[in-house]
């Protein structure tokens, strides 16, 4: 599919995502970073998102429970653009009873081309990163020009 450039606004909207072995790694990162978090909208697996509001006092839009499909809400947003970077500490030493909805969440991530992080010392990079601040510019799927291609 051809592609076509976008922006990810200033103002991100960013998704949260951290496993159970991961949980309170999760809440103390977004505890040391309150401060660029706050400027930006934040949504989050409800585990997760809970966790975080009620530790840190963050505002978090919160949707399912990960394994209750969470995972597959937050793909669905990305899909629509309604998510455009995303923090997930999932958990390499644990399997997940939902691992396929993890691997579907990462893969709109990727076709999308949004920001992920998806361990802590990528996510101090990403939220360190002057894009934070400002626009960036990205190439993402041009699903209309594929259309009109299959349709003339
Ligand atoms: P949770 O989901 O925040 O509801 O625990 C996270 C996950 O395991 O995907």
């Amino acid at each position: 599919m051809e592609q076509k450039q976008s922006f990810i606004p200033a103002k991100k909207h960013i998704a949260l995502v951290a496993h159970d072995g991961k949980k309170q790694a999760m809440v103390n990162w977004c505890a040391n970073h309150t401060a660029i978090l706050s400027r930006h909208s934040l949504c989050a697996t409800g585990t997760t998102g809970n966790l975080i509001e009620a530790k840190t006092g963050l505002e978090v839009t919160k949707l399912l429970s990960g394994p209750m499909g969470g995972d597959q809400q937050l793909g669905a947003q990305i899909a629509e653009q309604n998510v455009n970077m995303l923090i997930f500490f999932w958990d390499p030493l644990s399997s997940q009873p939902h691992d396929p909805d993890v691997k579907a969440l990462l893969r709109l991530a990727a076709v999308w081309n949004i920001p992920v992080a998806c361990n802590e010392a990528t996510a101090d990079m990403l939220l360190t990163s002057s894009y934070m601040g400002s626009e960036l510019l990205r190439q993402q799927p041009d699903y209309d020009q594929y259309l009109s291609n299959r349709i003339t």
